[in-house]
C-alpha cells in the first residue's frame, strides 16, 4: 500500500475523531457511523466551562459515565477534556492523527460558534451530520424560502415530506490507538453536588444513559401511549407522558428512534405524541434562526415591558412557597426530581410572568438550573410562548387561572397532595384555594395559613387585572408609536 511504503498512513488507516456533544449514544449516530465506515474511531467529549445548570451537570456526569462504559465495550476510550472546544478539538485531532472530525449539528449558539472556531483551526475537515432533530432543519423552508416562525405550517411541511429517515444501527467499531492522548477523569470535573447533596430525588427517578433511555421508551410504548392524548395533561398521572425529555436533551436517544418506535400507529394518541416531537424540532428551528431567543423577546414590543423587580416573590416562587398550591407543587416537583409536568410548567410560568409580572428570563434561568432536561431551545421558546412574547405565542390577554387549571388537571388533588403535603388533609373543595377556606376547615386540616403555608402575594383577579393593564398599555403604546 502506498501509505506504508512512503511511511504515511492512507486515510482508511488514519483514525477519525468523533466529537460527541449532546448526542451521547451509539445507535442512530450518523457522525459515529461516518467515522466507523471511514477508519478507526477515536472519541472525544469537551466540557465547556460555560456549560451549566446544576441538575444538568448531575445528568451529564452519569450520562458520560454510562456512555464511556458503552464505548469501552467496543474497545473505544472516551477522551474527556475541559476547556474551549475551539482550542481542544484541533489539539486532540492532531495528537490522534485524525483524518477528519465528525460531529452532529447543534442548534446551540455557543456550539455553532465553536464549530466555526474549530473548523477554522483544524487542518483536516470537520463534517457535521443531522442527528439531533427529526429532519435537516436547514432545509425546512416556507414557499418564500424563509424558515418558519409558526409551528403549524412548520409541522405540516415536515409531515408532508413523509416520515423522517429511519434510524441507523450501532456501527461495528474499530478503535483507534489513543492510549497516549491525555484525558481528564470524570470525577475530577466535580459535576455532582456534594455539600449539600440535593440529588437524592434525581437518583430515585432517573437512569441516565442509552439503556435508561431505551427502557423509558419501551415502558411508555407499553403503558403510556394508549390514552396519551388525554392523559398527557393530567398532572398526577405518572404514566401520562413519556419522561423521555432528559434522554432526548442529552441525545441518549434520537427523536428519529422515538418516532420510528411508534411504527405505523395512527389515532389521536400517536398523532399527538408525534406532534410533541415536532414541537421540539420547532424550538430548535427557532433557536437556529434567532440565536437571541434565550435573551430577547422575539416580538420587539415586549422587550421594554416594565417587569416588576421583586426578588422576594421570585424566591418564593422558586422555593415552592408562592401560596398557590398547584404552582408550589410544580416547583417542588422540579426541585426534587429535576423535571416538571408540561401542563404545570405552563401554569407556573404563567403565574410568574402574568400574575406576578416578573420577567420570563428569571423563570427560564431557574428552569435551566434545575431541570434535568433543561434545553436552551425548548426552554426559551416555551417561556416566550407562555409570556406571550414569542413569534408563536399565546396572546398576552390569555392568562391561565391557576385555580381553574388545577381543578381541571389535578381534579382529585393527588398531585398537590403529593408535593405539598402540609395541605394534604384539606378537603378537595379547598385544596387548590386554601386562602378561601373557612378557619374551621383549615384548623381541622391542621393548616395555619401564613405560617405552615403562605398566602399568595396577590389575589387571582387582582393579579390578572394588573397584568392585563400592564401588557395592554404597553402593547397599545407600542402599536401607536409604530403607527406614528
Ligand atoms: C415554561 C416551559 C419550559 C420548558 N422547558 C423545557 C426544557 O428546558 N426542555 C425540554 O425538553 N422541554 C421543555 N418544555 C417542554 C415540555 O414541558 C417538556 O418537553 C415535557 O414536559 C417533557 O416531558 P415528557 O418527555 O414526558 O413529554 P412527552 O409529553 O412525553 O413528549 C415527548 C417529547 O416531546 C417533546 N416535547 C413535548 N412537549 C414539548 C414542548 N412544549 N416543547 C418542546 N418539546 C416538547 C419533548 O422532547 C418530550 O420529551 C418546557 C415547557 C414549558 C411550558
Amino acid at each position: 500500500m502506498a501509505g506504508r511504503r512512503t511511511g504515511q498512513a492512507d486515510d482508511s488507516e488514519r483514525p477519525v475523531l468523533v466529537w460527541f456533544r449532546d448526542d451521547l449514544r451509539l445507535a442512530d449516530h450518523p457522525a459515529l457511523h461516518a467515522a466507523a465506515s471511514a477508519g478507526t474511531v477515536a472519541a472525544l467529549y469537551v466540557l465547556d466551562p460555560a456549560q451549566g445548570g446544576g441538575a444538568q451537570m448531575w445528568w451529564l456526569h452519569h450520562s458520560l459515565d454510562a456512555f464511556a462504559r458503552d464505548l469501552a465495550r467496543h474497545g473505544v476510550r472516551l477522551i474527556l477534556r475541559r476547556g474551549r472546544a475551539g482550542d481542544i478539538v484541533p489539539e486532540v485531532a492532531k495528537s490522534v492523527g485524525a483524518a477528519s472530525v465528525q460531529a452532529i449539528v447543534s442548534p446551540l449558539p455557543w456550539l455553532r460558534e465553536a464549530d466555526r472556531g474549530v473548523g477554522a483551526r483544524l487542518e483536516v475537515p470537520l463534517q457535521l451530520h443531522v442527528g439531533g432533530s427529526l429532519v435537516d432543519l436547514s432545509q425546512v423552508r416556507a414557499g418564500s424560502g424563509r424558515p418558519y416562525t409558526v409551528y403549524s405550517p412548520f409541522a405540516r411541511a415536515i409531515l408532508k415530506s413523509g416520515p423522517p429517515p429511519a434510524p441507523l444501527p450501532v456501527p461495528v467499531l474499530r478503535a483507534a490507538e489513543v492510549g497516549a492522548v491525555a484525558s481528564d477523569q470524570l470525577d475530577d470535573w466535580g459535576l455532582l453536588p456534594k455539600r449539600p447533596d440535593w440529588a437524592g430525588g434525581l437518583r430515585g427517578m432517573w437512569t441516565p444513559g442509552e439503556r435508561g433511555a431505551a427502557a423509558r421508551l419501551e415502558a411508555f410504548l407499553e403503558d403510556g401511549l394508549e390514552g396519551y392524548d388525554r392523559a398527557r395533561d393530567m398532572a398526577g398521572d405518572e404514566n401520562g407522558t413519556s419522561h423521555l425529555s432528559p434522554h432526548l436533551r442529552w441525545g441518549e436517544i434520537s427523536p428519529r428512534q422515538v418516532w420510528h418506535a411508534l411504527g405505523d400507529r395512527q389515532g389521536s394518541d400517536a398523532q399527538r405524541f408525534r406532534a410533541e416531537l415536532l414541537w421540539r424540532d420547532f424550538a430548535a428551528n427557532l433557536l437556529m434562526q434567532r440565536p437571541e431567543l434565550p435573551e430577547r423577546a422575539l416580538r420587539a414590543e415586549f422587550e421594554r415591558l416594565p417587569w416588576r423587580r421583586d426578588a422576594g416573590a421570585l424566591a418564593d416562587w422558586q422555593r415552592g412557597r408562592s401560596g398557590i398550591p398547584i404552582v408550589d407543587a410544580g416547583m417542588r416537583q422540579l426541585w426534587h426530581t429535576g423535571w416538571m409536568h408540561n401542563r404545570v410548567r405552563m401554569i407556573v410560568a404563567s403565574w410568574l410572568t402574568k400574575h406576578l409580572l416578573i420577567d420570563w428570563r428569571g423563570g427560564a434561568a431557574w428552569f435551566l438550573d434545575t431541570l434535568v432536561d433543561g434545553d436552551l431551545a425548548s426552554n426559551s421558546a416555551n417561556w416566550q410562548w407562555v409570556a406571550g412574547c414569542g413569534t408563536e405565542a399565546q396572546p398576552f390577554f390569555r392568562i391561565f387561572n391557576p385555580l381553574t387549571q388545577a381543578r381541571k388537571f389535578d381534579a382529585d388533588g393527588a398531585y398537590v397532595r403529593e408535593w405539598v403535603p402540609e395541605l394534604a388533609k384539606l378537603p378537595d373543595r379547598w385544596l387548590h384555594q386554601p386562602w378561601a377556606a373557612p378557619e374551621a376547615v383549615l384548623g381541622a386540616a391542621g393548616v395555619r395559613l401564613g405560617e405552615d403555608y403562605p398566602r399568595p402575594a396577590i389575589g387571582l383577579d387582582e393579579g390578572r387585572n394588573r397584568a392585563l393593564a400592564a401588557f395592554g398599555r404597553h402593547v397599545k403604546g407600542h402599536a401607536r408609536a409604530a403607527a406614528a
